[in-house]
């Protein structure tokens, strides 16, 4: 299998191209690793001093905190950061969590969600009992890896003409015709009446759909829900944490040739008759440029027409916002007799007056001492919120601060009451993370984080292309389809290699 994988990138180097990538997100990261690996001459800028845009990390003492996302999924049989790897000729020193998370229900109960499926029936048939959970985890769970199979059509999903989904109509995915009909059907209508009669069941739904794909049982498509549900199925933990593996997709670029600039921010973008030429700024005040065949920019939609001249910026389809939402966050470090375990928890609560209804508290492993020193974890917390509702620092910073200083409160007090039992003995002064300081560390637009929510307006056949009316311009990230956390961007990632190099890379070899 290695051989015929690298007699394919063998092949593909015949066809070497200059590329250059504006940000090293997961997205960026996965795809400059695939396309060095094929050869082509990788060069990747990167505006901050750390790779892993929402998922990078920051250092307070002896502390290392994951700065935004948390849980990395993927790694399954058939899975594409598996199939990234397989690839690249890489593996990562990840370890599977049987017990993913635990959900503090808003009645008091905690409800451990295995990743086995037998085992979270069970739980569930206990502390739901009277519903058919057989029938309807089962098949979520197929309905999930028949979407893997479908997203495995790589280039041609999803279909952007008539040639695309002709390409599409294999007989892997004839078998699976009604899965089409999940994509724009509401979730909520694939639930049995007695589970959404069920509030209790259905807050818990809600809170493991908002956290996966942005969006509630009545807004998503029942095809997505299915991936959001099952993903605690296939969850790791990374030593070192959520950036561990950017950095090791940084090392695989320059070890095959490709070049890597951390403080360098991409200011513009000029098509020229042959090709594109990138401008920036690097540190010290110095400028710099780079003439590229191709260039692939990791920033939101939102962000890319802006690095381009008035006449092409007009070329781009106003993207609205489409319900993205912002996140508040939150990190300190807790000394425990007790360490926490499992890792992640996802607290409900009762009133949502600034977003959605949970914190999601992620801890580090407590023998990770990468991360924090023997007998200490580091904690971050996030909670989605609307980025319009927060006051601008530079206009009111008082109103600011004080929204900062009512969540720190909150977030304290839902620490100090859930986790009373682990016997916490010190803890490290809490910071808070809003929209405007995802702005400024990753600077996307309004700090709208997590991507755009699946739902049934932004669907499959809506959602932003990685074509560009830009010639040779292409994005990548959250924001393009298939969007969503890191497994997402790797997938898409791994779909616009494919389209450039006419191979699907999602198929395993
Ligand atoms: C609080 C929070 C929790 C989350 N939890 C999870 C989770 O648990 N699991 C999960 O899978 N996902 C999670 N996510 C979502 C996940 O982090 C993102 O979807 C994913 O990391 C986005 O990757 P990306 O490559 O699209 O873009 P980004 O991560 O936004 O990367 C873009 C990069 O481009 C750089 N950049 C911007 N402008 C320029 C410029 N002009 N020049 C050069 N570089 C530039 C930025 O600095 C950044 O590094 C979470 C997100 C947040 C905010």
């Amino acid at each position: 299998m290695a051989n015929r994988s690298h007699q394919r990138h063998k092949n593909k180097q015949k066809e070497k191209q200059n590329i250059v990538i504006i940000g090293a997100g997961y997205a960026g990261l996965a795809f400059g690793a695939l396309m060095a690996k094929c050869g082509h001459e990788i060069t990747l800028y990167e505006a901050h001093t750390y790779l892993g845009g929402c998922a990078s990390f920051f250092k307070r003492k002896n502390f290392t905190f994951d700065a935004g996302a948390t849980t990395l999924s993927g790694f399954g049989a058939n899975r594409p950061l598996a199939i990234l790897n397989e690839h690249l000729g890489i593996t990562c020193p990840i370890e599977k969590l049987d017990r993913p998370m635990v959900l503090h229900l808003k009645d008091g109960r905690k409800i451990l969600r295995s990743a086995d499926l037998k085992e979270w029936i069970q739980t569930l048939e206990e502390e739901f009992p009277g519903h058919d959970h057989q029938s309807f985890w089962h098949s979520l769970k197929k309905r999930e890896e028949d979407l893997w199979t479908i997203l495995a059509q790589g280039q041609y999903f999803p279909p952007r003409s008539l040639s695309d989904f002709f390409k599409l109509l294999t007989p892997e995915l004839l078998k699976r015709t009604p899965l089409g009909l999940w994509a724009f059907t509401p979730f909520m209508q694939t639930i049995p009446a007695s589970m959404k009669r069920d509030d209790k069941l259905m807050e818990l739904i809600n809170e493991q759909l908002i956290i996966s794909t942005q969006s509630h049982a009545h807004q998503v498509p029942a095809l997505i829900a299915a991936m959001g549900l099952i993903y605690p199925d296939d969850m790791y933990y990374h030593p070192g944490g959520m950036s561990a593996y950017a950095y090791q997709l940084g090392e695989v670029i320059k070890e095959n040739g490709g070049e890597v600039f951390t403080r360098h921010k991409v200011t513009s973008v000029e098509p020229k008759q042959h090709g594109l030429v990138v401008y920036g700024m690097a540190p010290a005040k110095k400028t710099f440029e780079k003439k590229a065949d191709i260039v692939v920019s990791n920033l939101t939609v939102w962000d890319n027409p802006k690095l381009f001249r008035e006449s092409e910026r007009k070329r781009f389809k106003i993207q609205k916002e489409r319900g993205a939402w912002g996140a508040v966050t939150a990190y300190f470090a807790c000394k425990t007799q007790n360490p926490i375990d499992p890792l992640y928890h996802q607290i409900h609560f009762h009133h949502s007056k600034f977003g959605d209804g949970s914190f999601f508290f992620s801890f580090s492993d407590p023998k990770d001492e990468s991360r924090a020193p023997q007998g200490w974890q580091t904690v971050t917390v996030s909670t989605h919120t609307r980025a319009d509702q927060w006051p601008d620092p530079n206009k009111d910073k008082d109103a600011y601060l004080s929204l900062k200083r009512e969540y720190h409160e909150w977030i304290e007090e839902v620490f100090d009451e859930h986790f009373s039992e682990n016997e916490i003995t010190e803890k490290t002064k809490v910071e808070v993370g809003s929209p405007h300081t995802f702005e400024c560390f990753t600077g996307r637009h309004k700090g709208l984080v997590g991507g755009l929510p699946h739902n049934l307006k932004n669907n499959i056949l809506t959602f932003p292309s990685q074509e560009t009316p830009i010639e040779n311009f292409y994005q990548i990230g959250d924001t393009t389809f298939p969007g969503q956390g890191v497994v997402g961007v790797v997938t898409g990632a791994l779909m616009l290699a494919g389209k450039l190099s006419h191979t699907n890379f999602l198929k395993r070899n």
